[in-house]
Formats: structure tokens, C-alpha cells, sequence
């Protein structure tokens, strides 16, 4: 455990008599409510990292000056120990992306190349294309059957608000360019896994098998998905000239940003709000996920101006390098895995409204939880049955034990806009991000004033 020092501005201005007063309900209702009367602070710094900082690629410099940039505001907004934990990554960029039907019906696509995608060199590959329905269907084609093609995987995925088409859809991005280069394709492109129908194709990491050799793996627009299936539905061999030229520039240096508001209780552990800093290169990731910052950070700064000092440590944790590969949390648990961990939380799924709270808290915190749900109900979000798992970035230390709680946004319309270039700020609903800070507040209100026992508990082997 670290030893904290409060920050003397703080003691003089947030305690001046009693250092143990606690949020009543009646103080936690208020702040709630005051946060739905306008808090602009979540906009503002959505619009601040997606206006001055814009795409920031894990590894790149973009991602370098949002880290410089998040270490200003949240110093002017008068967090505590806030800082930079850089670490190195293997760092991948975007080259050239074409792809156009040369026969029968030649056309132009859009395309774009998978996170981790090979390249096809600077000529492109021509070649047939080899269409499968699904994942599944793939992975049935016998291994050499595919030699020098060009695969194409469809799937259907459907807009839920629980986002659950994602896990349906998704394997089409994260294993199927691993079962197409095992099985001799020259390249691929998927069916973008989002539910846009604009031509803007939807990026995101894919992941090779160990021994596999990458391949150039891209995703088609929605729209150009579409019509490449009604091509192929036609009947006569369709070909594809795809260029894919992304690259690998070596070991770059990537950081999490940390920075928190002191608890008053150093032994109470430490709660955690995550976010993640990083984005895709094609947009300035409003809602993936600068808002996610705003959000977490404009609830904490809430809990700060209110002058009643939390029992517990709350950190902000700006997660460098999650869309790669979860990069920065696996840097983060490396450092802080040891740390006293009282609970975990994480926003990453845009910033429409909170529609459920899910809980993985310990027995002994059961009051907890109805306090959480209590105060969230004027903000018409109910307790869901299923556990929290933290969120992308915290999983880890919530796998390790830690407790968790997640509060769900409405998932309808992310995966229009998941990964592609119309992840822009005019996206962001103020009203709806306005309740995400309300419900923000309550939870980090009540948990970190919690007199519960909440640490990591240990998990059997
Ligand atoms: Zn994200
Ligand atoms: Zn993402």
C-alpha cells in the first residue's frame, strides 16, 4: 500500500472541522441531481480530447500529447498524484486501404484494415473471392482449401441495448483472418462488425493464432458487404484487387494516467474509475472513448468540490493502449496488482444513458448495493441479476477478486459508430451523458464512504 498524504489545499479547504463527515443520502440526492442541472464538465473534456488531440492510436504520438493533455486538465481541476506511468508497446500503424471488384462488376469498395492486419504490399492482391455465411462455416473449410484466395465472412449482427450482438458478431473479427491464413488465403475482409448501414467500415483488433502467418484482414462497409454478397449471389467467380499496406514500427512508448483525490482513510483501500484514453486512427473516439473520461472524471471532480473528504482513495485510471490489446491494464496490474483494490469500475460503451447497475460485491457489502440502488432509482436504472465484471480495463483486477460495479449505458446505437470515422463529438447527447455523471456520482459516492470491508478477495487456485 502507498502511503497518502493529503494534499494540504485539500485538508484546508474540504475539512474544516470534522474530518470523518459522511454523505448523507440527502448530500449524495443533491449532488445527483445538481449533476443532471447541467455539469458541463464531461462535454468539455469529450470535446477537449476529441477537438485538440483528435485519433490517438495507441503508441503514436497523438497518443502521447492526449496523455500530456490529460495530465493538465486533470492537474487544473486540482486531482491529486496525477502522473504518467508510461510503458513500451510493439506499435502498429494503417497504410494504404483499397479494394475494388475488378470482375464481373467492377467497383470500388471501402475498406479498412484490421488492428494487427499483414499487408499485401504496395501492388495489392488480385484474386478470387472464396464468401462463407459465418465464422463456423470457415472454419469447416478443409485446411489448404483456401490457397491464394480472398475470404470473405458475413454474419449478422443486431442492435441491442445490452450489446449483445457484439459477442455474437465479433468472432467474425477476432478469429476469422487466423482461420482463413491457416487455411492458405491470401487475405481477407469481413463484413464490418457494427450495426452502421453507412460506408464507413468498422476497425478493431484482430488476433492471430500462434503459429499462423498474418495475412492482410480488412472489414467492408456494411453497405459494400451487401452488395458483394448480392454479387456473389449472381452466381459468376468475383474478384477482388485489395491493397492493405499497415506496418509495425517497433517498440513505442505508451502510459496509463493515474490521478486521484485522496482518502481520508489510507487503510479503506482504494476505488477505482476507469476510462480509456486511447482510440482508433480513423476518429477522435468520442464515444470510444473520450466520454468515458469525461464522464468518470466530471464524477469525481463532483466528489472533490463538494468538500466532504471521501473515506477511500478514488483513482482515476486513463488507460493507455486498450483498443491493441489491453495493453495499458495489463501494464496497470503489473505496477498496482498488490494494491488494496475496494472496488473497480470502468466507462467504455459511449455515452448514452445508464439503463441498469450490476453488481460482484462482497457478502458483508449488501447494504451497499441498496444504497447504490436506492439512489439510483430517481435516475430510472434498475439493479440487474447479473455480476459486474468492471469493464475492459479493470477486468483483470475484478478476475483477481476485486469488487465490482457496472453501470451499463444503452448500447442501441454503439456499434453504429464503434470503430469507424463517425465517432464524433456531435454524437455525444449532453442530457443523456448529463444522467451517466449523476449515477457516477452516486456510485463513487456511496462506495468510497462505504464502512463495509471491501478488498480483493483471494481467489482459489
Ligand atoms: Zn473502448
Ligand atoms: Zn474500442
Amino acid at each position: 500500500m502507498q502511503k497518502i498524504i493529503l494534499p494540504l489545499a485539500l485538508c484546508a479547504a474540504a475539512l474544516p472541522s470534522t474530518l470523518a463527515a459522511q454523505p448523507s443520502d440527502a448530500d449524495i440526492a443533491a449532488m445527483r441531481d445538481a449533476a443532471m442541472e447541467g455539469d458541463t464538465l464531461a462535454y468539455a473534456i469529450t470535446e477537449g480530447l476529441t477537438t485538440e488531440i483528435g485519433p490517438r492510436l495507441a503508441g503514436t504520438e497523438a497518443e502521447a500529447r492526449a496523455r500530456d493533455w490529460a495530465i493538465t486538465r486533470l492537474t487544473e481541476l486540482g486531482f491529486s498524484n496525477v502522473r504518467n506511468e508510461p510503458f513500451q508497446m510493439p506499435t502498429w500503424v494503417r497504410g494504404v486501404e483499397t479494394a475494388e471488384i475488378v470482375s464481373p462488376y467492377p467497383q470500388e469498395m471501402h475498406v479498412t484494415a484490421l488492428g494487427r492486419s499483414g499487408s499485401t504490399g504496395a501492388n495489392g492482391i488480385r484474386a478470387e473471392i472464396v464468401a462463407f455465411e459465418d465464422v463456423e462455416a470457415l472454419r469447416a473449410a478443409p485446411m489448404g482449401s483456401l490457397e491464394g484466395k480472398i475470404v470473405y465472412v458475413g454474419h449478422h449482427m443486431e442492435a441491442a441495448q445490452d450489446g449483445s450482438g457484439y459477442g455474437f458478431a465479433g468472432p467474425t473479427r477476432w478469429i476469422a483472418p487466423s482461420l482463413a491464413s491457416e487455411r492458405g488465403a491470401a487475405a481477407i475482409v469481413i463484413r464490418s462488425v457494427g450495426t452502421a448501414n453507412h460506408r464507413s467500415p468498422h476497425t478493431g483488433g484482430t488476433n492471430w493464432a500462434d503459429s499462423v502467418t498474418p495475412i492482410a484482414a480488412g472489414a467492408l462497409s456494411n453497405p459494400d458487404a451487401d452488395n458483394l454478397e448480392r454479387m456473389i449471389a449472381l452466381g459468376q467467380p468475383v474478384s477482388m484487387h485489395l491493397t492493405l499496406t499497415p506496418r509495425w514500427i517497433g517498440d513505442q512508448e505508451s502510459g496509463n494516467v493515474i490521478a486521484e483525490i485522496p482518502g481520508a482513510d489510507p487503510d479503506a483501500g482504494i476505488v477505482v474509475g476507469a476510462c480509456h484514453v486511447d482510440s482508433w486512427d480513423l476518429s477522435p473516439g468520442a464515444f470510444d472513448d473520450a466520454s468515458g473520461c469525461g464522464i468518470v472524471t466530471a464524477a469525481a471532480h463532483a466528489i472533490l468540490e463538494s468538500g466532504i473528504q471521501p473515506r477511500r482513495t478514488i483513482r482515476l485510471f486513463w488507460a493507455g493502449a486498450e483498443e491493441v490489446g489491453l495493453l495499458g491494464s495489463t501494464a496497470y496490474f503489473q505496477r498496482h496488482g498488490a494494491d488494496n483494490h475496494a472496488l473497480v469500475s470502468e466507462s467504455d460503451f459511449g455515452a448514452d444513458r445508464i439503463w441498469r447497475v450490476e453488481f460482484a460485491l462482497p457478502d458483508g457489502a449488501s447494504a451497499d448495493a441498496d444504497r447504490v440502488t436506492r439512489l439510483l432509482a430517481p435516475l430510472r436504472i434498475p439493479r440487474s441479476t447479473l455480476p459486474a465484471s468492471g469493464g475492459p480495463d479493470v477486468r483483470i483486477l475484478a478476475t483477481n477478486g476485486a469488487p465490482a460495479i457496472d453501470l451499463q449505458q444503452d448500447g442501441t446505437r454503439y456499434f453504429d459508430l464503434h470503430h469507424t470515422r463517425n465517432d464524433t463529438l456531435d454524437k455525444i447527447d449532453p442530457a443523456q451523458m448529463r444522467q451517466n455523471v449523476a449515477a457516477w456520482i452516486v456510485m463513487l459516492a456511496v462506495m468510497a464512504n462505504s464502512e463495509a470491508a471491501l478488498s480483493p478477495t483471494e481467489i482459489a487456485e
